[in-house]
C-alpha cells in the first residue's frame, strides 16, 4: 500500500508566517508519514527556515520580494497583488518542473491566504484543496459575511441569534477584527471576501480543526462547501507518536536557545509556572507591556515570557526589575513549553494555532486577544470549551489587577479546578482525532484513497 500511495504527488504550498507554515508543514509531514509524496513550495527567502526529514522536499516559489522578505511590500494590498503575479508564474514553473522529474502532482493543497493557486491546479487540470488556518466557527462568520452579511454583523451590538448552528451568541467585541472594524482593515475583509467565494470550487477544504470540537458547525459547513477536519495539526510527538522525534514544526522564523527554556523550566515546581506568548504577528503596545510586566510580577508566580518586541532600553530595564521571578525570552519552541510539567497557564493572543497547541496540550489559558480572528477564539476557550478566562480589556489594554486577577482565577481560584478538568478532557480528544482511526486521521485516509482512485 505505501509503495502505491508514493504514486500519488501533493504539492502544499504556504503563505511565509508562522501560524501558516506551522499548520502545513505538518500536513506534509502527515501526508509523508501515510506515504504518499509531498513536497512544500514557499516563498524563497523562507526556505532556509525550513528544516524537516529530507523525504519532504521544499521548493521555492515568489512572491515578488525575493530580497527583502513580506516586510518590503508598501502594504498589504500591494503584497498580495504581487504574490498573486509572481506565484501563478513561479508556482506554475514549478509544477512543470515537478511532472517532468518524477511522480506527476496531482493535488495542489494550498494556505487559504493564496486563492490564486486553485487556478493555477485548475490550469493544469489536477485536483485543488483549500487549507482554512482559523476555526471552522471563525471560517463560518466569514462564510455568512461573503453571502452579504455584513449589514447584519456592524449594525447590531450582539448577534443575539447566530448566523449559523454551533455559534454561540457574539458580541462585537467577540467578532474578528475585520468584521468588527471592517473600514480600518480593508485589505483583509477584501481578500476573505475573495477567499470565501470559492470555497466549494475546491475538492477539498480542509480546516485546521477537529470535528469534536465544532462538531454542530462542521456539519453545518459540510452542506455548503467540501469541508474536511484534518487537525490538530500539531507534532505528532505531543499526540500520537507515529512520526518519530517529532517535537517540533520544523519550521522557525526566528532563533531560539531551546535548552536555556528548558532548563529553567526544569528548574520550577510542577505546574507553577505562567507561560506568556502573544505569537508572531501582534506587537504590544508599550503601555501593555508595561501592564503585563507589574502584573506577572505581583502575582508573585514564576513565568516564561515570550517578548518579541524588546529592543527598547526602557523595557530591558523593566524587565531587570521585575526578572527575579521570570525568564524572559524572544522566541522558544512553544510546544516544548506548554507540553513541559513546570507550566500550569497559558497567557495567550489566542491565535488559531496557539489556541489549539494550548487546547491539545491540556494548559488552561488567559486569554488576550488583539486581532483578527483572536476574540473569537477567546470567546470559545472561555465560554464554549471552557478552559480559560477572557481578561477584561479597557480601551484595548489589560491592567495588572486584571492580568493578576484571571492568573489567580485560573491557577488557584473556585473555577481552576473546572477549568483544568475541561482542559485535560479537550487534550484526550484532540489525541484521539489524530491517532489511528480518529475522526481527523480517517478523514486523511479518505483525502488519501480519493486521491489513489479519483473516480470511486
Ligand atoms: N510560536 C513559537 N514560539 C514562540 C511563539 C510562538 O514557536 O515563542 C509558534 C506557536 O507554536 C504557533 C505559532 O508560532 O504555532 C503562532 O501561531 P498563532 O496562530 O498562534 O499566532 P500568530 O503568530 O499567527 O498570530
Amino acid at each position: 500500500m505505501q509503495n502505491q500511495r508514493r504514486h500519488a504527488h501533493v504539492l502544499v504550498v504556504t503563505y511565509p508566517a508562522q501560524g501558516h507554515i506551522n499548520p502545513l508543514i505538518q500536513f506534509a509531514k502527515r501526508l509523508t508519514s501515510k506515504g504518499v509524496k509531498t513536497t512544500v513550495a514557499t516563498t524563497l527567502y523562507t526556505v532556509k527556515s525550513i528544516n524537516v526529514s529530507s523525504t519532504i522536499a521544499i521548493e521555492p516559489i515568489s512572491d515578488g520580494f525575493d530580497e527583502g522578505g513580506f516586510n518590503q511590500a508598501p502594504t498589504l494590498q500591494a503584497y498580495l497583488e504581487s504574490f498573486k503575479a509572481a506565484g501563478s508564474k513561479t508556482l506554475t514553473e514549478l509544477i512543470m518542473k515537478l511532472n517532468n522529474s518524477g511522480t506527476p502532482v496531482c493535488c495542489v493543497a494550498y494556505d487559504l491566504m493564496l486563492p490564486w493557486a486553485l487556478d493555477v491546479a485548475k490550469d493544469f487540470g489536477i485536483s485543488a484543496a483549500m487549507m482554512l488556518t482559523n476555526s471552522a466557527s471563525v471560517c463560518s462568520l466569514y462564510w455568512h459575511i461573503n453571502q452579504g452579511g455584513l449589514n447584519l454583523l456592524v449594525k447590531q451590538e450582539t448577534l443575539a441569534a447566530p448566523p449559523m448552528p454551533g455559534l454561540p451568541s457574539l458580541d462585537v467585541s467577540d467578532l474578528p477584527s475585520f468584521l468588527a472594524q471592517p473600514t480600518s482593515q480593508s485589505a483583509y475583509l477584501a481578500l476573505i471576501l475573495d477567499i470565501f467565494g470559492i470555497c466549494e470550487e475546491n475538492d477539498w477544504v480542509f480546516c485546521n480543526s477537529f470535528e469534536e470540537l465544532e462538531s454542530e458547525l462542521v456539519e453545518a459547513l459540510m452542506a455548503k462547501w467540501p469541508v474536511v477536519m484534518i487537525g490538530p495539526m500539531v507534532p505528532s510527538f505531543y499526540l500520537d507518536s507515529r512520526i518519530e522525534g517529532d517535537t517540533s514544526y520544523g519550521a522557525s522564523l526566528w532563533n531560539y536557545d531551546n535548552d536555556q527554556c528548558l532548563k529553567w523550566l526544569d528548574s520550577m515546581p510542577l505546574k507553577s509556572v505562567v507561560y506568556v506568548s502573544f505569537g508572531s504577528m501582534a506587537s504590544i503596545s508599550n503601555e501593555q507591556f508595561q501592564e503585563i510586566a507589574w502584573g506577572l510580577k505581583a502575582s508573585n508566580m514564576p513565568f516564561l515570557w515570550v517578548a518579541k518586541e524588546l529592543k527598547d532600553n526602557q523595557l530591558l530595564e523593566l524587565i531587570d526589575s521585575i526578572g527575579e521571578m521570570g525568564l524572559v525570552v524572544k522566541w522558544c519552541n512553544q510546544l516544548e513549553v506548554l507540553a513541559h510539567q513546570a507550566v500550569g497557564c497559558f497567557v495567550t493572543h489566542c491565535g488559531w494555532n496557539s489556541t489549539l497547541e494550548g487546547l491539545s496540550l491540556g494548559v488552561p489559558m488567559v486569554c488576550v486577544p488583539q486581532w483578527s480572528d483572536q476574540p473569537t477564539n477567546a470567546k470559545f476557550l472561555a465560554h464554549v470549551w471552557k478552559v480559560g478566562v477572557r481578561a477584561k480589556q479597557d480601551q484595548g489594554i489589560v491592567t495588572r489587577e486584571e492580568l493578576g486577577n484571571c492568573l489567580r482565577e485560573v491557577m488557584i481560584g473556585e473555577r481552576s479546578g473546572e477549568i483544568k478538568s475541561n482542559a485535560s478532557k479537550w487534550k484526550e480528544l484532540a489525541k484521539r482525532a489524530v491517532s489511528v482511526g480518529g475522526s481527523s486521521d480517517r478523514n486523511i485516509d479518505e483525502f488519501i484513497a480519493k486521491l489513489l482512485k479519483p473516480d470511486q
